[in-house]
């Protein structure tokens, strides 16, 4: 998936997560909220838009501008089954 689409939903996802602000989720619930919400903007491609691509310290290939910046949404504290990341 292209950067540019993951870019645009950098600030509908940052809404979505201002419940969170402060506290550790789970890379599966955020995949839910990204289903229950982001799809019905987005579309279905939404639901490969992942954590790890609006984080802190990992940067994937097609990740969004704001990884490894200070814009990033979340940042990567434990990662496995499930990883968890911090929401910024
Ligand atoms: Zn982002």
């Amino acid at each position: 998936m292209g950067w540019t689409f993951v870019s645009e939903t950098h600030e509908p996802m940052q809404k979505l997560l201002l419940p969170y602000r402060g506290k550790e989720i789970t890379n599966r619930e955020w995949d839910k909220l990204v289903k229950e919400e982001l799809v019905k903007e987005f579309g279905s491609r939404a639901q490969y838009v992942h954590a790890s691509d609006h984080c802190s310290n990992m940067k994937n290939v097609g990740a969004c501008d704001c990884a490894k910046t200070g814009r990033a949404l979340v940042t990567r504290v434990r990662r496995g089954r499930p990883s968890y990341y911090l929401v910024l």
